[in-house]
């Protein structure tokens, strides 16, 4: 099982590089807990002063999207070279914003998972089903095929996260219940471990996303495959941040 939790935080659209410094520097000056593993996923364009701000921090940066192209004309596109020059050590890919709003879909998904490992660059694989999806019961076999398309071609994967978002949860204020997010994270490994075997499924870490706060984060994070959260709307806080990091371990 997990070795340590793994906390991460979405700013999506916020923090521009001037907040985002301001924010790391004063994270780091409260000395966050150091048995945790903690990464920052800003803007493109506020990675660059994180990772200064980060220093020589355990504190991981990361970005929150990439292209699945080495290089070329892609107008308004980042490369995964381009991530690894200003300091990124991971990539959100596929959060389910990217999906639905901006119609990625599992092969763009599994293009950019390959091009991320390809240059060892940490993937965050976000899945989760949608309300109706949930209520039709069709929750396992969308996160099976969310995984096996992501994944296809690339196990043993080392380096993976996996993260567990429903659809239905993220930035609405709807937390799935610790019981409905550990039972779901029990089938995510179980599926993991048909592409990565039983070790390979149990090292690697199963974040929950969606409306995790401090006040929630205890209950959650108590949950045997529940390894770590990714945090949106609570992340943008220094307190409230560190506050679920504390209650991680
Ligand atoms: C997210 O952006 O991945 C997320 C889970 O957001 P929130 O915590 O605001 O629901």
């Amino acid at each position: 099982m997990r070795d340590k939790p793994y906390l991460i935080a979405n700013w999506k659209m916020h923090m521009g590089p001037a907040a985002a410094s301001a924010f790391v520097k004063d994270f780091l000056s409260q000395s966050p807990p150091q048995e945790a593993w903690v990464g920052i996923a800003p803007p493109f364009t506020s990675l660059e002063r994180a990772k200064e701000a980060a220093g020589a921090s355990t504190l991981q940066i990361g970005a929150q999207n990439v292209n699945p192209h080495e290089k070329g004309a892609f107008t308004g596109e980042i490369s995964t070279d381009m991530l690894k020059e200003v300091g990124a050590s991971f990539v959100i890919l596929g959060h389910s914003e990217r999906r639905h709003l901006f119609g990625e879909g599992d092969a763009l998904i599994h293009d950019k998972l390959a091009r991320a490992v390809s240059v060892n660059l940490r993937p965050v694989l976000c899945i989760g089903e949608t309300l109706d999806e949930r209520v039709g019961g069709q929750t396992e076999s969308v996160l099976e095929r969310q995984l096996s398309s992501a994944l296809k071609g690339l196990e043993p994967a080392p380096n993976l996260i996996i993260a567990y978002e429903p659809v239905w949860a993220i930035g609405t204020g709807k937390v799935a219940s610790p019981e409905m997010a550990q039972e779901t994270h029990e089938i995510v490994r179980k599926i993991l471990a048909t592409h990565l075997g039983e070790k390979g499924a149990q090292a690697c870490p199963i974040l929950y996303g969606g409306s995790v706060k401090p006040e929630n984060a205890k209950n959650l994070l108590s949950q045997p495959d529940i390894d770590g959260a990714l945090i949106g709307g609570a992340s943008l806080d220094v307190a409230s941040f560190t506050k679920i990091i504390e209650a991680s371990l």
